[in-house]
């Protein structure tokens, strides 16, 4: 048991324990632009995840979607014009990317694009490691087990560990390892951005199998899914489905709104778009 010991360390991030009935994540009024330049992207985003919830966020292309995600990771991009974005009730705005990630934040899409001669499996026993302070050490067989029981859990080969990290990937490699790394640093809110491009209906699976299984072991875990897509949510099954156009959300609901998509597709919602504009 002296791994969970190890590992449960590494994520207590050094906020307050959260009160039962605060939200994980609490996103007020936020305006966002790109950085040195007056382009406003999110025009007053309001969204609030209690723990254990997922949601999703769909919509058109450009709506707005990814720049949520990269705000949410304090990507230097963009920058925050108005509001705030509280995770378990303390504002991260000033907080930097890695403060964000230690706090227990997961952004999917913030790995480095490819890292040959980094083995998968020393990555993440970094990543692990930066969680820990500068006298404590992961220790490398408890990591190992970890590792192994991990990559178990989501059916994954052993040797898919000792491939470099994204070096080569497939898109379904890619999902694996993202998976994987979300598995091993088991965060408390996972921001997972699935970009329109690459994800070819394997792609689709790895993810939701990955995700219903870490929702299974954790039902904690909170997890703000933005897809284009209605089909992810075919096996990821969302508590609230919103929907942004323009920056904005224009409607939230159940499952439901995410049927609703499918069949009528964007076209309404963009001409409301240009009623808001
Ligand atoms: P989505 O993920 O919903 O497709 P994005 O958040 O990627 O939308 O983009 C929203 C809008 O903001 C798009 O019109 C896009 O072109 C614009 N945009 C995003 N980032 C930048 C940037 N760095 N410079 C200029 N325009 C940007
Ligand atoms: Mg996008």
């Amino acid at each position: 048991m002296k791994r969970r010991i190890i590992l449960n360390k590494a994520y207590s991030p050094g906020f307050s324990a959260p009160m039962s009935d605060t939200p994980i994540l609490k996103i007020t009024g936020l305006h966002a632009k790109v950085a040195d330049e007056d382009i406003p992207i999110l025009n007053g985003v309001d969204l609030e995840l209690q723990r254990g919830e997922v949601h999703a966020i769909m919509g058109p292309n450009g709506s707005g979607k990814s720049t949520l995600a990269k705000v949410l990771a304090g990507h230097p991009g963009y920058e925050v014009t108005a509001g705030d974005v509280r995770y378990r009730d303390e504002s991260i705005l000033e907080m930097k990317p890695d403060e964000r990630a230690l706090a227990g934040i997961f952004l999917a899409f913030q790995y480095p694009a490819e890292i040959p001669g980094v083995s998968i499996a020393n990555f993440l026993r970094t990543a692990l490691q930066a969680r820990l302070g500068a006298d404590e050490d992961v220790d490398l067989f408890d990591f190992q087990d970890e590792l192994i029981d991990r990559m178990k859990l989501l059916d994954m080969e052993p040797s898919f560990a000792e491939r470099s990290v994204n070096d080569g990937f497939s898109g379904g490699e890619k999902k694996r390892n993202e998976i994987l790394q979300m598995a091993v640093l088991r965060p408390t809110l996972a921001v997972m951005d699935e970009t329109d491009s690459g994800l070819d209906i394997d792609a689709v699976k790895i993810v939701a199998n990955g995700v219903n299984k870490l929702r299974e072991e954790d039902p904690e875990m909170t997890i703000l899914l933005i897809t284009h897509y209605q089909r992810l949510l075919n096996h990821i099954e969302p508590d609230v489905v919103h929907v942004m156009v323009g920056g904005r959300i224009v409607r939230t609901g159940g499952p439901e709104v995410a049927l609703d998509l499918e069949e009528q597709g964007y076209s309404d919602w963009k001409e409301r778009e240009e009623v808001l504009a």
